[in-house]
């Protein structure tokens, strides 16, 4: 997802589209309103439900699909603080868990049987530090906050995803990928070192530091964090890196259109070959080129390319992408595009809408659709259901530096795809739940229709969860969840697990 779809692609469409819209007004209201403050840490930090800033903080999860109901929502300044707030959940034996940025697809966070919420909304600090020699981000920053304060205190850049609203927190332990890490790996590329506090099998909490350096005995914790996903380990505090590179002083931004009108389903057929073979064959020889080719339902008029490219040849490595791209099927029917300092892209999106009903769902692909799947998108996509108007999926650019890391040098095992796949429905009403749920569910199970209903070829990622995996009415291949997502660093996962939180105090659906 990204700033385009938001900005120019969804604004003014569909209602329902907007869901792919990402940003959130209201994370950056909680950390403005929490950073300010003197109260942190204090009486103040606890909030319960009478507390006016209650229903703020409870609501501020990004999928209105979940709300959560805790008895207190713990706002924390300090690592200390995460010590004293996992302490007493412990002791008071409330299910705990923690936000950062908000943008769960999933309930993990806002879950009924979670009665205590820490909000590290407050611990958004960036800075060097030296004795590590490494830039620390704390985990309550957005990501827009970090890419801001990195480049302007020392005009270098993590490369991460490209929703500003996203939060560090849990985006970081998710791998975290983006424009740049195409060109640069992904965040957990260069991730150094994590703060954790973590609960031993006394029901005490601690903080620990844990590193990649190959005599540090935490660092398996360090690598649970590379890939692991969020909110099954302990509360991360803040992060290390290491290696930041520097961002390209411009980017061309630009937005592409192919209107549904002329993709008859042999036209639909051969752009979307054309998409993936151009990946398959030249993928890595243009790292400074991202694009998400987000194919649309019909209702919404067009599918569409956006994205961003840097460098000085910047606007022929477009041009020639588009002219693959339009090869027996004609050119976009629309096309704008405009070069703007690398922060300014980075940063856009901060207007964006918030409050849609979701479902998500992910794959990695290695090699191009079929034309089996290419029939079954466009079946899907094109199905009359008047009512079903935001879904989509969007084929994002993936492979080049991401693909050099070896895949257990990491917990993020996925390093041969060249497109990551991103499924969404979005919708407004509860009552039309059941019928965009069943949307997505069929159309990603008709599209692996081959291999039990899920990516058995390529796998999942666990920063688009999606509980579907876990269950066999909608997994009915030989794989469990956790191979989907973590291939095999799962048994690694599950050792870190028993080792870090023996007592299971961080859980929710697809913790390893
Ligand atoms: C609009 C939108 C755009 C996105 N764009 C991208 C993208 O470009 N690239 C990409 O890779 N992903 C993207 N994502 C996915 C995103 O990386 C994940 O949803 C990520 O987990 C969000 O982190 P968060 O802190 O904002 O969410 P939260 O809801 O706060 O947390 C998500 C999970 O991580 C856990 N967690 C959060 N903070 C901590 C912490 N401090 N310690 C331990 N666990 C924690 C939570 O308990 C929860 O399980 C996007 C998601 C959305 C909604």
């Amino acid at each position: 997802m990204s700033v385009h779809s938001r900005r120019s692609v969804l604004r003014g469409a569909a209602a329902t589209a907007g869901a792919l819209a990402a940003g959130t007004a209201a994370t950056t209201a909680a950390a403005a309103a929490t950073t300010t403050g003197t109260a942190i840490g204090g009486p103040k930090s606890h909030v319960g439900p009478a507390d006016p800033r209650y229903g703020f903080l409870a609501g501020r999860g990004y999928n209105e699909r979940f709300t959560g109901s805790p008895d207190h929502i713990r706002l924390v300044g300090s690592t200390d603080d995460v010590v004293r707030a996992v302490n007493d959940a412990v002791r008071a034996g409330k299910r705990v868990a923690v936000r950062s940025g908000g943008h769960c697809f999933e309930d993990f966070v806002d879950n009924p049987t979670v009665r205590m919420v820490i909000d590290m909304g407050a611990m958004t600090g960036v800075y060097y530090d030296p004795a590590r020699r490494a830039f620390a981000v704390e985990a309550g920053a957005t990501l827009g906050e970090a890419y801001r304060r990195l480049f302007l205190g020392w005009g270098v850049t993590l490369p991460a995803g490209w929703c500003p609203e996203v939060g560090v927190g849990g985006h970081v332990a998710a791998g975290g990928y983006g424009p740049l890490c195409r060109r640069h790996g992904l965040a957990v590329d260069h991730l150094y070192a994590v703060e954790v506090v973590v609960v031993d099998r006394a029901g005490k909490a601690r903080s620990v530091i844990a590193t990649r350096d190959a005599t540090d005995p935490h660092r398996d914790l360090w690598w649970a964090h590379t890939g692991g996903g969020g909110g099954s380990f302990g509360v991360v505090t803040r992060y290390w890196f290491r290696d930041l590179p520097e961002p390209p002083a411009d980017v061309l931004s630009f937005t592409l259109q192919w209107s549904w009108e002329g993709l008859h389903e042999p036209v639909f057929t051969r752009l979307v070959h054309n998409h993936g073979r151009w990946f398959e064959r030249h993928g890595d020889r243009y790292p400074d080129l991202y694009t998400e080719f987000l194919l649309f339902r019909r209702q919404q008029g067009a599918v569409m390319l956006i994205g961003q490219v840097s460098g000085a040849g910047a606007e022929r490595v477009l041009d020639e992408h588009v002219a693959a791209l339009g090869a027996g099927v004609g050119g976009p029917t629309s096309r704008t595009q405009e070069r703007q300092p690398w922060l300014v892209a980075a940063l856009k999106g901060s207007d964006d809408t918030f409050g849609w009903r979701l479902k998500v769902k992910s794959g990695y692909l290695r090699r191009p659709f079929t034309d089996r799947q290419i029939a079954v998108a466009y079946r899907h996509l094109t199905t009359d259901d008047p009512h079903i108007v935001g879904g989509a999926v969007s084929l994002n650019s993936y492979g080049g530096r991401v693909n050099a890391v070896p895949p257990h040098a990491t917990a993020t095992a996925h390093r041969d795809a060249i497109l990551k796949l991103f499924y969404l429905s979005a919708w407004a009403e509860p009552a039309d739940d059941a019928r965009h749920m069943a949307w997505i569910r069929e159309f990603y199970r008709d599209m692996y229709a081959d291999t039990g209903g899920v990516p058995v070829d390529g796998g999942a990622y666990i920063g688009y969860p999606d509980t579907d995996l876990a269950d066999p009415q909608w997994n009915t291949s030989s794989l469990p969840w956790s191979t989907l997502y973590y291939g095999d660093n799962a048994a690694r996962l599950h050792a870190a697990k028993r080792r870090w939180d023996p007592r299971n105090v961080f859980h929710h659906a697809l913790t390893p």
